[in-house]
């Protein structure tokens, strides 16, 4: 067996460990008889499954029981009109953060349900930062306040929640969700598709703090669209194998120490190759550096056919995933969670190799 050194910005790579438990319970899921994919998920096994996998998620994260915890389908991209059809109306502005193609997206669908006020937008510099608080111009009594902490794509991330005072903050968290902890007290709700940084591709990850979503509309709503049909019950089959997925994940982070302790690692991972980039002219961020991403790392070299020769030669060196985004070109490395730091150190000695022989 050889597993490559996966630099995918998502699908992503999984913790070896938790891809060796679920090769393990794959046939006979803990003596049942069945692997857990075959079962009924109202049964004692998923079942189980999925109240452990809700219970670590609040402990990780620290939510108290104000807050639900439900595991829906469709994607972020589904959320991003679910988000607005249930907590938006035509006589209500939300306030959206425009830092990437994400965020345009959850700005077109929430336009279709009411008053979209951009509050920033970095768009001009090709999304290359994101906003100090002082930039942002919001709404007097905006519903919520819309941002995505990491943009994927031009490989920038929030340092720390947007200042909303006190207005709900809705985060698109979907590609740092569990990387570091966070200050729950000021989301009324988040969301994560869980392929980049928290499981396999299938399940969507949405917490609601109960107060927010009290004040959804409840009218008139479609039944599966409704946030309030999924709380306390399982209106319809979840993604069981991907919710199973995504257990063995939170418990892979809880022995590792939890937010604090997969931050420090995180920290040091991104720092290794942003050390690398700025050591001389050879290799160019594409960010401002008070934007850093610690997830995505973008970088470009002085012309595209050298960015071709590094991917190619990085692929035949078995460091995969590196080619950027067609929206900023370049190279990308996704260095979620699960991507180990023997990977991250194996790329910077490639780079510097690289810029030795190119340079
Ligand atoms: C990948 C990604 C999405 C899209 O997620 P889907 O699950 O494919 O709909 C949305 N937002 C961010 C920040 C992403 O990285």
């Amino acid at each position: 067996m050889s597993r490559a050194h996966n630099f995918s910005a998502g699908p992503a790579v999984l913790p070896l460990e938790v891809l060796e438990t679920a090769k393990n319970e794959l046939l006979d899921y803990r003596g049942c008889g069945s692997s857990i994919m075959e079962v009924s998920h109202r049964g004692k096994e998923y079942m189980e499954v999925d109240a452990q996998a809700q219970d670590r998620l609040k402990s990780l994260l620290g939510l108290g029981d104000d807050f639900e915890v439900l595991f829906l389908q469709g994607g972020a991209s589904t959320q991003f009109m679910m988000a607005p059809y249930n907590f938006l109306s035509k006589d209500q502005t939300a306030d959206y953060i425009n830092t990437g193609t994400w965020s345009k997206k959850a700005i077109k669908e929430a336009k279709l349900f009411g008053n979209v006020n951009v509050a920033f937008t970095s768009e001009e510099s090709n999304f290359s930062r994101v906003p100090t608080d002082s930039e942002l111009k919001l709404t007097k009594d905006g519903r919520y306040v819309h941002f995505t902490s990491n943009n994927t794509i031009f490989g920038t991330q929030f340092r720390k929640e947007p200042e909303s005072n006190g207005v709900p903050l809705i985060c698109d968290a979907s590609s740092d969700f569990l990387s570091r902890p966070l200050d729950v007290s000021r989301y009324g709700m988040i969301y994560a598709g869980a392929q980049k940084n928290a499981g396999p591709a299938g399940v969507t990850i949405v917490i609601i703090r109960k107060d927010f979503l009290k004040t959804a509309q409840k009218e008139n709503l479609s039944t599966i669209l409704n946030y309030h049909t999924h709380v306390g019950t399982m209106f319809n089959t979840p993604p069981a194998y991907p919710v199973y997925m995504v257990n063995l994940i939170l418990g892979w982070l809880e022995k590792l120490g939890g937010l604090q302790a997969i931050d420090e690692i995180n920290q040091r991972k991104a720092g290794w190759l942003y050390d690398e980039i700025d050591r001389d002219e050879f290799y160019n961020g594409t960010t401002e550096k008070a934007s850093r991403s610690l997830m995505n790392v973008t970088f470009r070299l002085k012309n595209e056919e050298l960015e071709k020769k590094f991917i190619a030669e990085a692929t035949s060196n078995n460091l995969n995933g590196l080619k950027g985004h067609r929206s900023v070109g370049g190279i990308r490395a996704s260095i979620y969670n699960a991507c180990p730091e023997e990977s991250v150190k194996a790329l910077v000695e490639f780079m510097k190799d690289f810029r030795q022989k190119n340079g």
